[in-house]
């Protein structure tokens, strides 16, 4: 079947109505495209427990705080279209800002309850705010029984979870495992910037971390966290913005770790001033 394509949200909700009232299941998964196998396990993870998968790419502005960044996000439409098909995605929402946000509006807005504030958030300002408000958007165009969500971005994971755990409590959200490159670099569509030399030496970020996480079982957590960091910082050409241990349950910071509650080591490191997010669940 060939993948249909809609620019419109006053195309798509009436069309996916339709889907719904004959009991067809709906899956959604959102990007911003520049997509990579990443985003094709989301979309394989859809088709394996949804009758119809939804996929969108639209660069969101209002969650690019520096307009450059948002400028040159890549933007490689006829290579994910193809993608996306050779995937079984059964349709594309493809719209123009002026779709998702008509009369230069920015969407709701959502007491994040501080999650929005933490790691990502705080050398991203409203960078949140802005992700909950097209997700809010594409939620209210698509009312999917599962929306699927990359671990990778742990964060804007735990916010989403929360969104539609209030907003769309009939919509499942799924957690999908982060796939990585050979060396254990996360992919990411902005790996585009890095050659392969230096996504080879980027896979020393997941290397740490499982350092840090046997580390965690023998140390102190602090210094388990210490030593993480510190490598990572040691290796030419890294900087760390944070490596930690986290709950998994609202990512606030752990200093002692005794398996009573669920955890995570979340990192971000600039590499060769390309910013890496990633992030193991323990
Ligand atoms: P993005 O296009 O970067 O907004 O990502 C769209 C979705 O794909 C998000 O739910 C991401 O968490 C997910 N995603 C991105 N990279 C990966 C990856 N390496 N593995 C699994 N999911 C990913």
């Amino acid at each position: 079947m060939t993948m249909q394509i809609f620019t419109k949200r006053a195309e798509l909700s009436p069309y996916l109505d339709t889907l719904r009232e004959r009991g067809q299941s709906i899956g959604f998964v959102p990007t911003m495209g520049a997509l990579h196998r990443g985003h094709m396990s989301l979309v394989e993870r859809s088709r394996a427990s949804c009758a119809i998968t939804v996929c969108s790419i639209f660069v969101n502005p209002t969650q690019f705080n520096d307009p450059s960044d948002l400028a040159r996000y890549p933007r490689p439409i006829e290579q994910d279209i193809s993608m996306l098909q050779a995937a079984g995605c059964d349709i594309l929402y493809l719209p123009e800002t002026e779709d998702v946000y008509p009369e230069g509006g920015q969407g709701r807005t959502f007491d994040l309850k501080g999650l929005d504030r933490l790691w990502e958030g705080a050398s991203r300002p409203g960078h949140f705010a802005g992700v909950a408000a097209v997700v809010d958007i594409l939620l209210d165009i698509t009312h999917p029984d599962k929306l699927f969500l990359g671990q990778k971005d742990l964060q804007q994971y735990t916010i989403l979870r929360q969104l539609a755990a209030t907003n769309y409590p009939a919509t499942e959200v799924v957690m999908c495992p982060i796939i990585r490159e050979a060396h254990g670099l996360a992919m990411s569509s902005r790996n585009i910037r890095l050659n392969a030399a230096q996504r080879i030496h980027a896979g020393s970020i997941h290397a740490t971390m499982e350092y840090a996480r046997i580390l965690s079982s023998i140390l102190p957590l602090p210094e388990a966290r210490e030593t993480g960091r510190n490598s990572l910082n040691g290796l030419p050409g890294f900087s760390v913005d944070y490596f930690t241990f986290v709950r998994l349950a609202d990512l606030s910071e752990l200093e002692v770790l005794d398996g009573t509650e669920p955890a995570a080591i979340i990192t971000a490191v600039i590499v060769d001033g390309v910013r890496l997010l990633d992030n193991m669940v323990l």
